[in-house]
């Protein structure tokens, strides 16, 4: 499973806190020095040090009214580039001004992950050598030698190359740990945190959209006898062959996990009970034909629950187990299904008289 920057909520908040501390500070910075420059008599910088300080504490506001993360990330870039261009052409307090360039990569990466915030560098590094070129024109009255900036930059380049790297490898351990936090390890599924999650996904959406979907939870009959008999390890290697024939079977739409011990479950979007009813008799014929080496045939029991509007995720299951129940307890290797009025339905079985099964299937 690849995981893109944006699919990080945390990394988002991060991203806020950022942008209000980096604003709090850069603005309490700026306002100061800003007053220096005018008691200096430096007019010119005072007025472009409020200016960039209000654009930033109006950007922080709209971000607080608006949400909108991205184009505060946006602003933020935008003001750091204006004002370090602005810092290199006056020179900085006593030429320092060119330090506040190494600020930049690190910012960019961090707000616009790689791709983007090479971008954002180039544009930047493109600038400081345009000033670096007007300097050397006598057009701008910048504050450093031509050897002082070639230098800088290439400093600038190492730091850039270092913050890539770095953030490269940060994107990459969030993808994993990302990764590990939602799979069940033993057969590669996603696991019980991911489905919970997925399924209230599922009812928002189903809600949004009135429409309905189905949940199956399956659970392999008599396993603790293969256990028993054959061994623990035989036991996971069933799990994961059971885990196999799911990720067959159903449709990518579908969201496959394993809820925990021998129990598995399958979440199907824009399927009805009809449709779910004949997913998951699929599933347990499938199951039925399989013949695992040392073990044999297996068999597995199968509830299905339909979402009709107003169940909860534990609702669900706890519907879908009923079902389960009453195939386990009707003598196994069945597939059961609950209607929301407490009973196993009797109309789904009509339905399937009436309806084409048209979403049944491999999509
Ligand atoms: P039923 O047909 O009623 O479902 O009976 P069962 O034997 O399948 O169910 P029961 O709940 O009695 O036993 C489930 C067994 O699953 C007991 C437990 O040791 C085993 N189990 C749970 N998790 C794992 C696992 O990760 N690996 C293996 N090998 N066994 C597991
Ligand atoms: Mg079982
Ligand atoms: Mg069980």
């Amino acid at each position: 499973m690849k995981i893109g920057r944006n699919d990080f909520s945390s990394l988002d908040i991060d991203k806020i806190k950022l942008i209000y501390l980096f604003t709090t500070i850069g603005s309490v910075v700026l306002i100061s020095v800003a007053f220096l420059h005018f008691i200096k008599g430096d007019i010119n910088m005072f007025a472009f040090e409020i200016l960039v300080a209000t654009g930033g504490i109006l950007n922080a506001i709209l971000l607080k009214i608006t949400k909108n993360v991205k184009i505060a990330e946006n602003f933020i870039l935008l003001g750091m580039l204006i004002l370090i261009c602005g810092i290199l052409v006056h020179g900085g307090y006593q030429r320092t001004g060119i330090y506040w360039i190494y600020t930049y990569p690190l910012l960019t990466f961090f707000l616009k992950g790689n791709r983007i915030g090479i971008l954002w560098n180039v544009i930047f590094l493109f600038l400081v050598l345009v000033l670096m070129f007007l300097d050397y024109k006598n057009a701008v009255p910048i504050a450093f030698s031509a050897d002082e900036i070639r230098q800088a930059i290439l400093a600038y380049v190492i730091v850039m190359v270092l913050a890539y790297i770095f953030e490269e490898a940060l994107l990459k351990s969030y993808s994993e740990v990302s990764r590990l936090a939602v799979t069940d390890q033993l057969t590669g599924l996603y696991n019980r945190y991911y489905i919970f999650n997925k399924l209230n996904d599922e009812i928002k959406r189903a809600k949004r959209f009135q429409r309905s979907f189905c949940v199956i939870l399956m659970d392999i009959d008599n396993f603790k006898n293969i256990n028993d008999k054959f061994g623990h390890d035989v036991g996971d290697f069933v799990l994961f062959e059971v885990a196999e024939v799911l990720r067959e079977i159903t449709r990518s739409i579908d969201t496959v996990g394993r809820l925990g011990g021998e129990e598995f479950i399958v979440i199907c979007p824009n399927t009805d009970i009809v449709g779910g009813k004949i997913t998951a008799e699929k599933i347990r014929s499938s199951i039925e034909k399989l013949h695992i080496p040392h073990v044999g045939k297996i068999t597995v029991s199968v509830g299905v629950a339909e979402f009709t509007g107003d169940e909860t995720a534990h609702e669900l299951i706890k519907s879908a187990d009923l079902a389960l129940y009453k195939a386990k307890r009707s003598g196994k290797n069945k597939v059961e299904l609950f209607s929301k009025r407490g009973n196993i339905i009797r109309f789904g079985i009509d339905l399937l008289q009436i309806k084409k099964p048209a979403s049944v299937g491999r999509q």
